[in-house]
């Protein structure tokens, strides 16, 4: 029997943050404070190698990565970093540049001005910025240089290289309870008091609040759920989220996705980066494609057009509508760079690619754009549905390409300049 109450649309919980502006040259992203949730990427070049590195930054902010993280761990890689800067605004890439320091970043941005100049944040691990009676001092050199050039700081905890110190410490500490932690509750906690630790640390020393993210990365799943729900409980810090060393293809992205949409349901992460291992071969981009897949695929931000297709089935023995949709999308992508600045809202577009009768029709009505291609044994035709009216049906061998001009035909309508004027 049907309720009584109608069924509320599952939204994102929002959680208060503080807001964070990575700036570059006129290019201010903000962080957290409500505003969207933010793709970042990391580059796998030598840093010392500044074209190398400029080219593999332009793809991945090309491909949507509204920031992009580089080694930084030698004085030839401290050096390079002021030229990549120049080539990439020479290439008009404005994307902030973070900085990912470990060991000797105190040293670098001491010796390397120019370098702490360029960059736009720092990537701070606090379990390896020194021992003993070092960590403090040395800790504190990178928050003055971040203060000193008014550079926000991630103080990023990873559960691969965790303040040894403070873990034993945790340990000892558990030894006296009445009933101890397990190991695994132990390393939790000792992941979370890193961050936060170190944060209040960095505050202390005067660093404002709002230029401070934290985050606490881990590889399990369960892991990384339990970590920053503590961690979000327990600070209001803009977060970056990210599951670390989530592996290789379908294992790095199932993985990432299944660990950051729950968290980010829970309103938890204000930037992102999918960790993905590239097989070989494979573009550096391919984790800005996910990053930004999840978060589209959540309803949180719109990235490119999307297209629906059914999985195909015992009714379509023909790879066609695999390839109609392969060639569809990969089309849209290609002309996304284009596209964002000529044609507002487009990627908000939502295109259907249907393999049979069944579900064909019904699928593309819901879409802006959609065709439901002939199954087996179906009469060799493929309505194509506008704005959910039938709007002409196609035939024979271009079907793929007629399509295609029917998309390209409706996104100029619909957002190109000419519509958008004559609206206003
Ligand atoms: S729409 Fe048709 S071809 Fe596609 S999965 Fe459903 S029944 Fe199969």
């Amino acid at each position: 029997m049907a309720s009584d109450l109608p069924i509320d649309f599952a939204t994102p919980q929002a959680r208060h943050s503080r807001q964070a502006h990575v700036v570059w040259g006129s290019r201010s992203v903000t962080v957290g404070g409500g505003a969207p949730v933010r793709v970042q990427s990391m580059t796998n070049t030598d840093t010392a190698d500044a074209i190398g590195t400029a080219i593999q930054v332009k793809e991945l902010a090309l491909a949507g990565s509204e920031m992009v993280r580089i080694t930084v761990n030698t004085p030839e890689a401290a050096q390079a970093v002021p030229h990549i800067r120049e080539q990439l605004d020479r290439m008009g890439i404005d994307v902030p540049l973070i900085g990912d320091f470990h060991y000797n970043g105190h040293r670098l941005l001491t010796d390397f001005p120019a370098c702490a100049q360029a960059l736009s944040k720092y990537r701070i691990n606090p379990g390896n910025v020194g021992k003993g009676s070092k960590h403090d001092k040395q800790f504190g050199q990178m928050i003055e240089a971040a203060m000193r050039w008014d550079k926000p700081v991630r103080i990023g905890v990873n559960w691969g290289s965790l303040d040894q110190e403070l873990l034993v410490s945790l340990m000892d500490q558990n030894s006296q309870r009445s009933e101890p932690w397990d190991a695994k509750q132990v390393m939790y906690e000792a992941l979370v008091s890193s961050a936060i630790d170190s944060a209040r640390r960095a505050e202390e020393m005067g660093m404002p609040g709002h230029q401070i993210i934290p985050s606490c990365k881990v590889s399990g799943v369960q892991d990384l759920i339990a970590v920053y729900r503590e961690l979000a409980r327990r600070c209001d810090y803009a977060l970056h989220l990210g599951l670390t060393e989530a592996g290789m293809a379908t294992r790095g992205t199932v993985a990432s996705s299944a660990a950051l949409s729950i968290l980010l349901q829970e309103g938890i992460g204000d930037t992102i980066r999918v960790s993905l291992t590239p097989q070989p071969g494979e573009a550096r981009t391919q984790e800005v494609v996910v990053a930004s897949e999840i978060l589209q695929a959540l309803g949180l931000r719109s990235f490119n057009p999307s297209v629906t297709a059914c999985p195909g089935c015992g009714r379509t023995t023909s790879s066609t509508f695999q390839e109609l949709t392969q060639q569809i999308d990969d089309f849209m992508r290609a002309q996304m760079p284009v596209w964002r600045e000529r044609y507002p809202g487009v990627e908000k577009l939502k295109v259907a690619v249907m393999g049979c009768i069944v579900n064909g029709p019904g699928e593309s009505k819901h879409a802006d754009i959609g065709i439901s291609l002939p199954g087996t044994g179906e009469a060799p035709a493929a309505p194509v549905y506008i704005d959910g009216e039938k709007n002409v049906t196609l035939r024979g061998e271009h079907i793929a390409q007629e399509f295609q001009v029917i998309v390209e035909n409706y996104i100029e309508k619909r957002f190109g300049a000419r519509h958008t004027a004559e609206a206003v």
